[in-house]
């Protein structure tokens, strides 16, 4: 990970985003947060404001239990709108403790960046001394070695990570730069522990998994072409059968909504989809054998266990399904 000179281990996405935020906030002596509409940070209550994942699966995005005052520091803006960013910067920018973002967000299914919006956020807090998060607990070692930051070229102040650095253990963990890293407890003022954290267990498993990646750089390479051949094959289908729906996909992460546009940029193209139709996709994909995540708001991944032949069988059960689905 470029960006980070400094790291500290915690034991959840969820630790990881709400101590990095109240680093932000420490580091500036500023109290506003900005996400971004269906981008999920985990669970802490900063974040359950218009939040992807389960919550936006749920149909509750806006958590019951957050309170007033606690939302009313969360800013928010629609994911790939620069426009609305600069517009919220110009009228409260100074306020403006940290920009948190999914680079690439996994959780409302995937949605890759526009072109010049992760450029833009860049460009923006470093303009009004805002902190940029990259909350890569989906991308970190994912989309390449360096995650997103490493695959767009953009260094952001601080970064979240989890899931794969644990290797399946829990674990989570947020680094960045030295002068901010510095600011937590015990060499800086600002308060963070945990029982648990760095627990030799977990950091085994999750070197081990790490070790394995480094070793075998290959590997994104082979998850890409997989995840291109599975993604078009879909599209393939999809074309041939008339069926209203798109896939979106980068790297090792894939998902097919069923849409009625032709993109999905935002929340509101994402939430435009049809869950139902999905509903019935994921049960004949079970029937041929195949486990999807069971909701249209989540991303398929690539693992590098998947062979060409798996691959193969995935679009023609999804030729099946889609066909089996025009019937009813
Ligand atoms: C899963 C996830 C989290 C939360 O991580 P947990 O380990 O479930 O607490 C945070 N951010 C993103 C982008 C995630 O996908």
């Amino acid at each position: 990970m470029p960006s980070v000179e400094s790291v500290r281990m915690v034991n959840s996405g969820t630790e990881a985003t709400m101590s990095a935020l109240r680093l932000a906030r420490a580091f500036t002596g500023r109290e506003l947060l900005l996400k971004f509409k269906g981008n999920y940070h985990g669970h802490a209550d900063s974040f359950l404001i218009s939040a992807g994942s389960g919550a936006m699966t749920f149909g509750v995005p806006d958590s019951p239990g957050v309170t007033k005052a606690t939302a009313k520091n969360t800013l928010m803006a629609p994911y790939n709108d620069l426009q609305a960013v600069e517009d919220l910067f110009a009228k409260t920018g100074d306020k403006i403790a940290a920009v948190i973002v999914e680079p690439v967000v996994g959780n409302m299914g995937v949605v890759l960046p526009q072109k010049g919006f992760l450029e833009g956020l860049r460009t923006i807090t470093r303009k009004y001394g805002t902190l940029l998060i990259f909350d890569e607990v989906i991308t970190g070692f994912r989309l390449s070695r360096g995650g997103a930051q490493q695959l767009f070229g953009i260094t952001p102040d601080l970064t979240t990570m989890g899931k794969i650095i644990g290797g399946g253990l829990p674990v989570g963990a947020y680094g960045g730069r030295k002068e901010i890293m510095e600011k937590l407890s015990p060499t800086g003022p600002v308060y963070q522990a945990g029982t648990l954290s760095g627990n030799p267990l977990a950091m085994a498993a999750g070197l081990t998994a790490l070790n394995i990646l480094n070793d075998n750089p290959q590997i994104y390479k082979q998850l890409e072409q997989k995840a291109v051949k599975l993604a078009e094959g879909f599209r393939k289908n999809i074309a041939e059968t008339n069926t209203p729906a798109l896939v979106n996909q980068i790297g090792s992460m894939l998902t097919l909504f069923f849409n009625k546009g032709s993109q999905v940029t935002t929340f509101a193209e994402a939430a435009a989809s049809d869950t139902e139709k999905f509903a019935e996709y994921f049960r004949l994909s079970l029937e041929n054998g195949i486990y999807l995540a069971p909701s249209q708001f989540e991303t398929g991944f690539i693992s590098a266990a998947h062979t060409d032949d798996d691959i193969d069988y995935a679009i023609r059960a999804n030729r099946e399904a889609l066909l089996k689905m025009k019937k009813i």
